[in-house]
């Protein structure tokens, strides 16, 4: 039993001739927070999209588990406890904080609707959503309409039905983006502590982020890996800072 839980061999994206993705081979260690980071333009996003199955690469292969994953659906990986965080386009905004947390819940029980019509799996269900907005720190907010929850909020509610889905290894896609410092701060610690007893892939443009949060680090740059290391070995890579300094 190899102790990385998703390993990338070569894996290569191209868009109409653009190399988007180069090459990149990517172990990442059961129970880690890894951050897979780079500027702008780096491949992180077609990385992601490649890992979670949202797009299909044009060379090179992906294992999870033990099984090679290359040729899957998102819906396989995603049963197989390799989970994206839903973007907030994915909050239902009319629905409740609640609501939406059991309607992920649901969703990950097959998406069937008997439970609507019982009042104990109901009941379940709700001490389930409610425990996992304590851990997001959301439990005021329950009743509140998803589409009110400050910005920051909303990206806690986006983790708690990632949560819902109880994956083995969740890919997170800059969590952080576009918060202000507060926001940050508690996005962070709330990320340690959903990466308790699972492992955590995060996708950061901000090195600060993943400085107090990633066990290990692959930086990207114009599709390659640069660098990987833990977070003093890749900040003082001249290599890494020549590539976010632009030059
Ligand atoms: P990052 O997330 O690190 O900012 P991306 O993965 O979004 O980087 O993009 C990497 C490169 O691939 C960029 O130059 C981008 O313009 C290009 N790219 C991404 N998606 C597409 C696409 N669907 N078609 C063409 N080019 C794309």
């Amino acid at each position: 039993m190899t102790d990385s839980i998703l390993e990338t061999e070569g894996l290569t994206k191209e868009f109409r001739g653009f190399v988007a993705v180069n090459g990149v081979s990517l172990k990442v260690r059961r129970g880690s927070i890894h951050g897979l980071i780079g500027p702008n333009g780096a491949g992180k996003t077609t990385c992601f999209n490649l890992l979670t199955k949202f797009l299909q690469p044009t060379r090179g292969t992906i294992r999870y588990d033990g099984r090679d994953i290359t040729g899957m659906k998102p819906a396989e990986v995603a049963r197989l406890g390799l989970v994206r965080s839903f973007q907030i386009s994915a909050v239902f905004p009319h629905l409740s904080v609640l609501e939406n947390v059991r309607v992920a819940l649901q969703r990950q029980r097959g998406g069937s609707f008997d439970f609507w019509r019982s009042e104990g799996l109901l009941r379940q269900f709700d001490d389930r959503a409610m425990a996992l907005l304590e851990d997001v720190g959301l439990t005021g907010y329950a009743r509140l309409q998803a589409g009110e929850l400050p910005y920051g909020r909303k990206r806690a509610l986006e983790i708690a039905t990632t949560m819902a889905m109880d994956p083995a290894m969740m890919l997170l896609d800059e969590p952080t983006a576009g918060m202000a410092h507060e926001d940050v701060d508690r996005i962070v610690a709330l990320v340690k502590r959903v990466a308790a007893g699972r492992t955590v892939l995060l996708v950061e443009h901000n090195l600060k982020v993943v400085s107090g949060l990633c066990d290990r680090i692959t930086v990207l740059a114009r599709g390659s890996v640069l660098a990987e290391g833990d977070y003093g070995e890749v900040s003082r890579n001249p290599d890494v800072i020549a590539a976010y300094l632009g030059t």
